[in-house]
């Protein structure tokens, strides 16, 4: 497969193609170091990290080389002008500018690490290669592109006749762009220095053939790169503010001296925006990799958030997206582990595998885009047809580009001590003797390893660190506390609406039956009715395990037809699911449903109907036309449950709730289908059990007649016991 790529120098999408086949050599500019890199930096750095991971997967062997500037840009931006406080204040310490230069490059390698960024083949020091630039810069003078006035060089711009064909930059645009050197002694204000006159006291000095001095920014890279990569290479890669002057005045030198081109591809990446403005030191909107550590992040959430922006598009920082970002990163390791302890298939399958991956390089291929593979990565994870080995198998392979560090997640449990392995084999006996109870006192963590409990059986180990604390849980009194997006057109396929009040380990059943079977465009809406600590905790470990899945929690019990309005009212779905707890799917009962309920004339659908001649007995039926539907699992159009003002939130308990809310759908025209118990299975109503016979009968007694009066006259029109 061929990398397709926008290069910078001829502003199209262009097949990449290198010198040699197979072998592709690159050259990133890489950090000053005075100051700790930012964020913009490695957005920069990451770019190249990822061009190299995907050139290398379509089958190169590449050779990586990322200069450290230690001279001349560091001098010329923070010192001369005094800007940089850090180096100011390293100064005044009694430092070096190279102890300052060696402790920042040290830190710049701690950062690139701790974002997975592979090491390059050579970190060339512009202070070790002062020789090279001199040369090229004698070739310059000899050649008549450069010249020299008291002890200074410059490059005579206006001889190099291809000067702006990178960046656009000519004529007066030129001229304004060169704002730095005001030097008199130049011949055109658009030349630029090569190298500089030393004043006296400057501590970093070299010998040269114009008398002691230092070199210009821009020539260092012409230097380093030609020094490791040759005079012609493959791709320069660098942020977009490289584009003019740095890279601009690169190839003037490189070209000029050489005498031809040198850089195949040109690629520069958008910057990184904070407050809206270019991430700088200067801007003071600079966040660093140690400001993520102090914040508790990982830094691996921002290389995950860089995957969702597309390297030509701006891309806006801010500590809110950051730890959404966190929190996507913390769902897809926990999927990595499911995968990796809890799988369900003997071997990946291979062509599977391959399926998936040819999409995931297909987009890689295009223009490198990630937002895409990642997405495919994303698609792969929640396909019902793709089994875990073959999910896990496609991750680690598609993390060879992404470099998230998957592999090491995979293989948590492997390390961790034995005492935490010894807990997940009794938790795994405690589950078999469906001793739920206890299993969930088995949730621990220990050395700093979790234990955790996972709906539909087992636990999953995880490092601690690698997890991302739960946000605070907010509760609501209300229904009105929630978005009202009644009004929004539908945007996913199901919602699945369930309501939960305590017995945790039916809702963890319920909702691992579930999500092997809902697409990956629906959401399960599930809220939580008044629970105690414990089964909140449970729905907040099954909502952090799966991104379809969001968790609301009321501070009581709103009453059986308020909470489903409650989730009625943020359901995004065109097609609802009313799910009870004490319902497992055991098959594709989405699939039928969807079918049933695209017939514009019925409304609503479900396992288990009722009929009825006088609304006073009720037999349960399995096929055909229905008066209505059990409650238990029963799927309705959105449309149609908002066009009957939702359910009546008179009834606290549910019973005869459905037949309630069955009746106002057939009033308005709509028929109701019972399509059959097959994919479904029902296990006990834990709440109906809970209860003494008086108390049922109170409970159902109030709400029977509540229906019975509002739908009695209706008696004639039923489909009844026939
Ligand atoms: P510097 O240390 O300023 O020479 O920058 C090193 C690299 O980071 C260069 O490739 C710049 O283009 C890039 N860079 C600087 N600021 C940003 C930013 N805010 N967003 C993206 N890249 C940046
Ligand atoms: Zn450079």
């Amino acid at each position: 497969m061929q990398l397709r790529i926008y290069d910078t120098l001829q502003r199209r999408v262009v097949p990449f193609t290198t010198e040699r086949p197979g072998e592709v050599r690159m050259y990133t500019c890489g950090p000053t170091v005075y100051r700790p890199v930012h964020l913009g930096n490695l957005r920069s750095y990451l770019l190249a990290d990822w061009l190299r991971r995907a050139l290398e997967l379509f089958g190169n062997r590449v050779t990586a080389v990322k200069n450290i500037t230690d001279v001349g840009h560091m001098r010329q931006e923070a010192v001369e002008r005094g800007e940089d406080k850090v180096i100011a204040a390293a100064l005044a310490a009694g430092k070096t500018p190279k102890e300052i230069a060696e402790s920042y490059e040290a830190a710049f390698h701690v950062d690139e690490r701790r974002l997975g960024i592979l090491r390059a083949t050579h970190f060339p020091r512009a202070t070790d290669h002062v020789p090279e630039m001199v040369a090229i810069i004698r070739t310059l003078i000899a050649r008549g592109f450069a010249y020299e006035v008291e002890g200074t060089v410059y490059f005579a711009v206006r001889r190099f006749p291809g000067y702006g064909k990178l960046s656009g930059n000519v004529g007066t645009a030129l001229k304004h762009g060169v704002r730095a050197e005001l030097d008199p002694r130049k011949r055109d204000e658009a030349d630029f220095a090569l190298w500089k006159r030393a004043e006296p006291d400057r501590p970093l000095v070299w010998e040269s053939p114009w008398g002691p001095g230092f070199p210009g920014w821009h020539i260092e890279c012409s230097a380093m790169s030609t020094r490791y990569l040759g005079e012609r290479f493959d791709l320069h890669t660098g942020g977009v503010d490289n584009v003019f002057p740095h890279h601009e005045d690169e190839i003037a030198q490189s070209e000029a001296a050489f005498g031809h081109a040198s850089v195949r591809h040109w690629v520069h990446g958008q910057h990184l925006l904070a407050g809206g403005l270019k991430m700088a030191k200067s801007a003071r909107n600079a966040v660093t990799v140690d400001d993520l550590v102090e914040l508790g992040i990982d830094p691996l959430a921002f290389r995950y958030e860089c995957l969702l922006t597309h390297y030509r598009a701006p891309m806006h920082f801010s500590l809110g997206a950051l730890r959404q970002s966190a929190e996507g990163l913390a769902h897809l390791r926990q999927r990595i582990r499911h995968w990796a302890q809890l799988a369900d298939d003997a071997e990946p399958d291979e062509a599977a595998r391959e399926r998936w991956l040819a999409l995931f390089r297909e987009a890689v291929a295009d223009d490198l885009n990630l937002p895409s593979a990642l997405a495919i990565l994303q698609r792969c994870a929640v396909d019902p047809a793709t089994g875990d080995r073959t999910r896990l198998a496609v991750a680690l392979a598609a993390d060879t580009v992404l470099g998230l560090d998957l592999a090491s997640v995979a293989s948590e449990h492997v390390h961790a001590p034995r005492e935490v392995l010894a807990s997940v084999e009794q938790h795994r006996a405690a589950r078999a003797a469906v001793d739920y109870a206890r299993a969930d006192l088995l949730r621990a963590s220990f050395d700093g390893y979790r234990v955790d409990d996972v709906s539909g059986g087992g636990a999953v180990v995880s490092r601690g660190d690698r997890r991302v604390a739960a946000r605070e849980r907010r509760t609501i009194s209300s229904a009105k506390e929630l978005p009202d997006r009644r009004a929004d057109p539908a945007s996913l396929s199901w919602s699945i609406a369930v309501v939960t009040s305590e017995y945790p380990a039916d809702l963890a059943r319920c909702c691992a039956s579930l999500l092997r079977f809902l697409p990956a465009d629906a959401e399960l809406l599930v809220l939580d009715s008044g629970s105690g600590a414990d089964a909140q905790a449970r729905l907040d470990a099954i909502a952090a395990s799966d991104e379809r899945v969001h968790a609301v929690f009321a501070d009581r019990d709103l009453g059986d037809g308020a909470a489903r309005n409650a989730l009625l009212r943020i359901a995004r779905g065109r097609f609802i699911l009313e799910l009870d707890t004490s319902i497992e799917l055991v098959g594709d009962l989405l699939g039928p449903l969807a079918r049933a309920l695209a017939e514009p004339r019925v409304g609503l659908a479900g396992p288990w109907g009722l009929r009825s001649n006088d609304l006073k007995q009720f037999a349960e039926v399995t096929t055909g036309d229905v008066d209505a539907v059990q409650g238990y699992c029963l799927a309705a159009r959105r449309d149609v449950l908002l066009e009957i003002g939702g359910f009546d939130e008179r009834y606290r308990f549910y019973r005869n709730l459905d037949i309630a809310v069955s009746l106002a759908i057939g009033e308005r025209g709509y028929r109701a289908r019972a399509l059959g118990s097959e994919h479904v299975r029902r296990h006990a109503h834990r709440l109906w059990e809970s209860l003494s016979e008086d108390e049922r009968l109170k409970r159902s007694r109030r709400n029977f007649d509540r229906m019975y009066r509002r739908f009695h006259g209706r008696a004639r029109l039923l489909a009844g016991t026939a």
